[in-house]
Order: C-alpha cells, then sequence, then structure tokens
C-alpha cells in the first residue's frame, strides 16, 4: 500500500507551555520518521496540527479564533485539521460535537498513532468520508523515552524529563489532560543531554509538569540535575516547573552551590491565603511557602525568585487578596505571571467551587498586584546597576538588529549594542549593566576574561 502521507505537508501551531514546545518537537520527529514534510506556511500546508493548551483561558481562546480561521481555508480546499494536546484530552466531547472542521483528535500520550490517524484521515477524506479520528487515551507508562526530539537549532533545548502531574491542584487541568506522573530512567536523560551539548546547545532545561518530583529508582531531581550540570561543555541548567512541596535541602544545595545550575526557581505561589491555598490543594501554607524563600536565600541571596499567582478564585475576599499582596512585597520576586481565576471544565475546583468572584473584581486585583510587581522587578533589576553579570548570548535584540538580547544566570534579560567583537549566540559575555526597566537590564560588555 502506497503511504499517503509521501505527498503531504503539515504546519504545527504550538499553544501554551514549554511542555508543549517540546512535545511539538516530539511529534515533529515521530511524522517526519514516517515521511510526512513540512512547512512553516499554513495555507500552503495538507495538514494544520494545533498543539493545544487547555489551562488559561487565553490559549483556549486562541485555538477557537484559529480553527475560524481555518474553517475559511478549509472550504475552498481540502484540508486535515488536527486538535492535539491538552484540549484534546480535556475537551473531546465538545469539540467533536461542534467543531466540524476538527478531524483528528489526538492527546498527549497518543502521538506515536498520530502518522497512522493522519494517514486514516487523508484516506478517508479522499474518499469523501466525513468521519473524525480520535486518540485520548492516557498512559501510565509513555515517555517518549526512545524518540529524539526534532529542534530547532539555538541556545538552549528542553528536555521533559517526566509527564503527568498527581497533584490535583483544585483550579488545575493537567491531571486530567497529562495522566500520571512517570518519569524517565536517567540514562536515557544523560545520554539526551551529551547529545545536545554535542549539538552546540549551550543550556538544557529540565522539564515537567512537576519537575521536582522527579523520581526513578534511586534517582531524585537533585541527583539528576547534578549529574546534567556535571557534564562536560554544558554552560547553563535550568528547570521548570517545580512544586513548593518538593524542595528537599540537597535540591536546595545544589541549586544554590552548582556552578552550572542557574540561580533561579520559579516558585509558583497562586495565592497568599491559607484558605484559600487549602482550597486549591495547594499542600503548603503561606508559613511554609515563606519558611522555604528564607532557605533558600540563607543558602544563597543571589537565586532569583519568580512565580505564579491566580487572582480571585472561587470565594476569594479581599483581606484574603491583601494577604497574597502582602506575601508579594515580602518575598520581593523577580518577575510573576498573574492570572484572573478562570474556571477550567472538568477540573474539582469546576465541580466543587462556585466561580462567584466577579469579572471586575479579578481583573482590578490583577491590575493592583501587576503594578505593585512592576515596581518591584524594577528595584530588583536596580540593584544590578553597576555591577558586571554574565550574560548567555540569545540572539538579536527584538527592537533592533544592532543590539544583542541574552538572558543573566536569574533568566533577567539583558539588551546592548553590538560592539564589533566577534559575538555570537552561545557566548557568555560579562556585561556591565548601566541602566534598568522592569523587564529589562540594559549595559555594555566589559573587555573579556574581565571577571
Ligand atoms: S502541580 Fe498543580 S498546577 Fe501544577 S500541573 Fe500539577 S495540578 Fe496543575
Amino acid at each position: 500500500m502506497t503511504n499517503p502521507a509521501s505527498a503531504k505537508t503539515v504546519h504545527i501551531e504550538t499553544f501554551g507551555c514549554q511542555m508543549n514546545e517540546y512535545d511539538s518537537e516530539l511529534i515533529r520527529a515521530i511524522l517526519r520518521k514516517e515521511g510526512f514534510a513540512f512547512t512553516e506556511d499554513k495555507e500552503r500546508a495538507d495538514i494544520v496540527l494545533m498543539n493545544t493548551c487547555a489551562v488559561r483561558e487565553n490559549a483556549h481562546n486562541r485555538v477557537y479564533g484559529h480553527l475560524a480561521e481555518l474553517k475559511a481555508i478549509k472550504k475552498q480546499r481540502p484540508l486535515i485539521v488536527g486538535v492535539l494536546g491538552c484540549m484534546a484530552q480535556n475537551l473531546k466531547k465538545e469539540l467533536t460535537e461542534t467543531e466540524p472542521i476538527v478531524d483528528v483528535l489526538v492527546g498527549p500520550d497518543a502521538y506515536r498513532q498520530l502518522p497512522n490517524l493522519l494517514n486514516r484521515a487523508i484516506e478517508s477524506q479522499e474518499q469523501g468520508f466525513l468521519q473524525k479520528v480520535i486518540a485520548v487515551d492516557l498512559s501510565e507508562y509513555e515517555t517518549y523515552e526512545d524518540i529524539l526530539p526534532e529542534r530547532a537549532e539555538g541556545v538552549n533545548a528542553w528536555i521533559a524529563i517526566m509527564r503527568g502531574c498527581d497533584n490535583f491542584c483544585t483550579f488545575c487541568v493537567v491531571p486530567y489532560t497529562r495522566g500520571r506522573e512517570r518519569s524517565r530512567d536517567p540514562q536515557g536523560v544523560i545520554r539526551e543531554a551529551e547529545q545536545l551539548i554535542a549539538q552546540g546547545f549551550k543550556q538544557i532545561t529540565l522539564l515537567g509538569q512537576n519537575v521536582n518530583s522527579y523520581r526513578f529508582g534511586d534517582w531524585d531531581f537533585a541527583r539528576l540535575i547534578t549529574a546534567v550540570a556535571n557534564l562536560p561543555g554544558i554552560e547553563r541548567v535550568r528547570f521548570t516547573s517545580p512544586h513548593p512541596k518538593d524542595f528537599p535541602p540537597a535540591l536546595l544545595d545544589a541549586v544554590a552551590g552548582h556552578p552550572k545550575i542557574c540561580k533561579h526557581i520559579h516558585l509558583p505561589l497562586q495565592s497568599g491565603n491559607d484558605r484559600i491555598l487549602d482550597l486549591m490543594n495547594r499542600t503548603y501554607t503561606r508559613r511554609e511557602y515563606l519558611a522555604l524563600v528564607e532557605e533558600i536565600r540563607r543558602r544563597n541571596p543571589e537565586i532569583a525568585l519568580t512565580t505564579d499567582i491566580i487572582c480571585g478564585f472561587c470565594s476569594e475576599t479581599e483581606d484574603e487578596f491583601l494577604d497574597t499582596y502582602r506575601t508579594v512585597e515580602a518575598v520581593g520576586y523577580h518577575s510573576a505571571f498573574i492570572f484572573k481565576y478562570s474556571e477550567r471544565k472538568n477540573t474539582i475546583a469546576a465541580r466543587k467551587y462556585r466561580d462567584d468572584v466577579p469579572d471586575a473584581v479579578k481583573a482590578d486585583r490583577v491590575a493592583r498586584l501587576v503594578d505593585l510587581q512592576k515596581r518591584m522587578s524594577l528595584r530588583k533589576n536596580r540593584e544590578l546597576l553597576g555591577r558586571t553579570v554574565e550574560v548567555l548570548v540569545e540572539g538579536d535584540a527584538k527592537r533592533s538588529p544592532s543590539q544583542w538580547m541574552g538572558r543573566t544566570d536569574g533568566n533577567i534579560t539583558v539588551v546592548w549594542e553590538k560592539d564589533g567583537l566577534e559575538t555570537k549566540p552561545g557566548d557568555l559575555v560579562p556585561i556591565l549593566i548601566q541602566d534598568a526597566s522592569a523587564t529589562t537590564l540594559f549595559g555594555q560588555p566589559v573587555i573579556r576574561g574581565g571577571f
């Protein structure tokens, strides 16, 4: 039988988190092996796949917006439309019943089946059937261990070391869309990291929905990140996203002390009020969270902290919001992702609680917190004025090709004029910080070897 894929070109659009970016790289590798080709231009694609996110309302709405665009293309010519990832998993019924243009629905644990499913969709379209092809079973074991993702060239590469989540925060769909926690064999992770270093990547980010709960036999996350950071040729190792409950002393020591592990911890707070934290099932109190912050800073005050916060969770009062506000003031994050609570279908919160904080109140709380965070970010960034920091060059600055853009160890963006020296992406450059906004540091290179 001829492979219907042989002449088919795929366009992939990715929404949501870094895990989805990584999964799109996996999907490219799986499809490439089976003869599919790729295009960046969806107008020229035979197949458009949307790798979706169900965590935030914004990403969810963007997917529906793109589906409307694809509807117009599909009226003019044959096109296979696939919805992959968390929305496919979480909204399969809704997408099956209300979106006739969706031909293929594939959840995060079924990507190995994608070539066959696409071939079936192509065949049924060629034969004039309108039949959806669906694979959304969750697996207790799938880690795509043997598949090397097809990565774009660059400075940073991601490695997913674990998948799924067992925490069941009440607002979150991930445990339902990505299933139970499972960790990869550490030897496979280390081999993949060695290959990336050999390909020229300077920074590796270890990824997982709950990355620091990694466990494989007697390997925990502290052991794994230290092993990756010890590999010859690596410059920086990062990790995301951790849960505050999984920071044993060995991990704090590794982050604080290992020269190749970035001095940055993303520590999702979500709320600074104990009643709301309990309703969210976050399993820590404000006091425990602040004690962890203290432990981190006691080991190394240079570690930059960032966070995620939800405003207006079910039944949150003004006083409870103010507890969050005061916690943000007390911690002094470098930056924060601040969101209005939006109910996600099939979560515990959607089933048990009422989404009863008015939208205007949520928006007002977000605005106040964003305003506070901007001032705190500016203050933190100004602390670096006059200091020389090591910056990993990522590429041209967004606003001007005559400037470089890179990041500090603490993940703060730095911009500087190109200096005529032979700087290139992937270099580590010492930069004297001369100016700071809330989001960006500005400076100039100091003479090489000047640390
Ligand atoms: S830790 Fe909580 S917020 Fe994070 S993925 Fe798991 S359930 Fe979702």
